[in-house]
């Protein structure tokens, strides 16, 4: 029987509704240009399950109502449906998984990825006839696999067997606590077209928006793109010290990767020989994170590898903190592995800014952060520097708004912003500008939810808040509440957070920088 297992696209662009100011897809620049690692994952490692054909499904490059059709007039042989829920996909997950179970009541459902893992409990309270099984964490590859051979084989479910699993027992949420195991590595590219014809759209979104730019900067022209897995995490994980707008649930492991240089590398080599040639390396952060492994890969480069002219060799991007990136060995190490590009989160602010959004890395001896966030600029104008020496292009981002932000800091931002583009005279390619959205499982999302929380905080880092009643009235808002409209939840948040502004002055302060960047010539997203 088929078991599907799908990424849904951005909710708000296939409900109607849902508003769409500063959240569109189409700013949002890898969207929909490769495969999904984390579904092509699951799809492949269902391949052991006897009897179970695995169907891979993104519904951000396959139209919606396809997937729809597929599921009405595959109904009877549907065993069943397994939604990958991010806070933006979550409410279009359950549209697919309600129209399942209003054809054929018998189809199983299955939730997990960060929406799930930060509002576990909302989710399932709320959706009790939608969602029969969420898993939580990051590590439930073998949980998962376990549960859909139980429900292939018609046994009987039992959550302590299948780690990651939660389960609702009438208003107790039960949980079976996530087991370590390593990446799942054997991932199977031709299921993207077993039963929707993924590789087609890819490549039509890749060679539309990643190829003409990728040969302006680089020169070089590449044709298909792929995420790899070598590791997953990032060195502020180990803290429990992430940034304040970071939802992305490391679960039981902060870090966790390939055993060793040759396992990184047949990584690369089996995307490389099936047809892909721009690896994105999905790591949370790669130098500071996996700086032993990326060092041992440049140390033992395989045959294959060192045979192929420099041009002819994959290249691979990735993500930096700027901090790694302004050591001239780590960024070397990079570009000796093939590194072109990598999407860096550039720090500028001042220093309290910088500390409200828990930007710096602050070492566990060094109880403060002041002096770490002073130096933070100067790290990121020296990482332009260096990554420009190394000859790695830079796609770099910014965050607008935080906790305590008021108009003085706002302008100040935007210019500390704006100083550090003209700081890094070319070495910039491409630019991202995000308003602070508070997603379920950040820091400021409990701040959105805990007045008490955020005023203490606040008031820790020297910052006002506004009146504490508005607050009051939009965290009871949100608490309990599994669906996220995140636009209304932006507004919200910065009404109860940052004196005297409201998300249109966000949103302007973002064309701001962003025409900046523009009248230097940087691209602005893609
Ligand atoms: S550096 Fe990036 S991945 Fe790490 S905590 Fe901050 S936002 Fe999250």
């Amino acid at each position: 029987m088929q078991v599907l297992v799908v990424s849904p696209p951005n909710s708000n662009t296939v409900i109607d509704g849902a508003s769409c100011t500063v959240t569109r897809p189409e700013e949002h620049t890898d969207w929909s240009d490769f495969p999904n690692l984390g579904v092509l994952t699951l799809a492949s490692a269902l391949r052991a399950v006897p009897g179970v054909e695995p169907v891979y499904v993104d519904g951000t490059v396959v139209p919606w109502p396809d997937v729809l059709a597929h599921v009405e007039a595959n109904a009877g042989d549907i065993l069943a449906i397994c939604v990958s829920a991010l806070t933006a996909t979550y409410e279009a997950g359950l549209q697919l998984c309600a129209a399942a179970k209003r054809i054929d009541e018998r189809i199983v459902t299955v939730f997990g990825n960060d929406h799930l893992t930060a509002l576990t409990r909302e989710c399932l309270t709320s959706r009790t006839r939608v969602i029969d099984y969420a898993f939580v964490g990051n590590e439930v590859v073998g949980g998962f696999v376990d549960l859909i051979r139980t429900l292939s084989a018609g046994g009987e479910v039992s959550p302590p067997d299948h780690p990651g699993l939660v389960v609702l027992d009438g208003q107790r949420v039960v949980a079976t606590p996530q087991r370590e195991e390593p990446i799942h590595t054997a991932i199977d590219y031709s299921l993207l077209d077993r039963v929707f014809e993924h590789s087609k759209l890819y490549h039509e979104n890749f060679h539309g928006r990643v190829v003409p730019t990728f040969a302006r900067l680089t020169g070089r022209t590449v044709t298909a793109g792929a995420p790899v897995e070598i590791g997953r995490g990032c060195i502020k994980f180990a803290r429990d010290d992430a940034c304040s707008f970071c939802s992305i649930q490391y679960g039981g492991m902060w870090r966790n990767s390939v055993p060793d240089a040759p396992a990184a590398w047949a990584l690369v080599e089996a995307a490389f020989r099936a047809g892909y040639d721009y690896l994105y390396l999905t790591a949370d952060e790669l130098p500071l994170t996996f700086g032993r492994l990326l060092r041992e890969m440049a140390e033992s480069p395989p045959g294959w590898w060192t045979d192929l002219p420099e041009d002819d060799r994959p290249v691979m991007v990735g993500y930096a903190r700027a901090d790694g990136l302004s050591d001239e060995r780590r960024a070397a190490t990079l570009r000796g592995l093939g590194v072109r590009q990598l999407m860096v989160g550039l720090d500028a602010g001042t220093p309290v800014s910088l500390q409200a959004m828990r930007k710096p890395l602050v070492p566990i001896r060094d109880a403060a952060s002041g002096y770490r966030a002073e130096l933070m600029f100067e790290h990121n104008v020296r990482a332009l520097r260096v990554a420009r020496d190394q000859g790695l292009l830079l796609k770099v981002g910014f965050v607008v708004g935080h906790l305590g932000m008021d108009a003085t800091l706002l302008r100040e931002n935007v210019d500390s912003m704006k100083a550090l583009l003209d700081t890094a005279a070319g070495g910039v390619a491409a630019l991202d500008v995000e308003v602070l959205s508070p997603e379920p499982g950040s820091l400021d999302f409990t701040m959105l939810l805990d007045p008490d929380r955020a005023r203490d905080r606040a008031a820790g880092l020297g910052l006002r808040t506004p009146g504490r009643r508005v607050h009051e009235a939009r965290a009871r808002k949100w608490r309990g509440r599994d669906v996220i409209d995140r636009e209304e939840a932006m507004a919200d948040y910065v009404e109860s957070v940052m004196p005297g502004l409201t998300l249109d002055d966000l949103a302007a302060a973002r064309a701001e920088v962003r025409d900046h960047g523009r009248s230097l010539g940087v691209t602005i997203g893609a």
